[in-house]
């Protein structure tokens, strides 16, 4: 499969990692967009959160328990997750990530 964040997560392509476990992974955004810009994304690849179902949710719950913990590391405080789905909405790669923006976002 052609998917960038699995080969990401193959180690195939490098990366900049700040948080690794048996289900989720997380490094920084190639073209950071906020002070600290991590990408979070599960091992299992789906191609967005419209793909979601009763079967996979497990994945979205991997990384929103991983997140408040990256958070911690990285010390942020406050932080924005952002998920965009589908190309009208500014998804670019289609292995569902989310977005963790840390820095000063209110003018954001
Ligand atoms: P999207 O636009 O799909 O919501 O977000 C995809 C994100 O992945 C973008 O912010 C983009 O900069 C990032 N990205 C794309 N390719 C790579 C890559 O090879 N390495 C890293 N670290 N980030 C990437
Ligand atoms: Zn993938």
């Amino acid at each position: 499969m052609d998917c960038i964040f699995c080969k990401i997560i193959k180690g195939e392509i490098p990366s900049k990692k700040v948080y690794e476990d048996e289900n989720v992974l997380a490094f920084h955004d190639i073209n950071p967009r906020a002070k600290t810009h991590i990408v979070v994304i599960p091992k299992e690849h789906i191609e967005s959160a419209a793909a979601i179902d009763a079967q996979n949710a497990c994945a979205a719950a991997n990384v929103f328990t991983a997140i408040p913990k990256i958070a911690r590391e990285l010390g942020l405080e406050n932080y924005r997750i952002i998920n965009n789905c589908g190309e009208g909405a500014g998804q670019t790669v289609f292995h569902i990530h989310f977005h963790l923006l840390g820095g000063d976002l209110r003018d954001f």
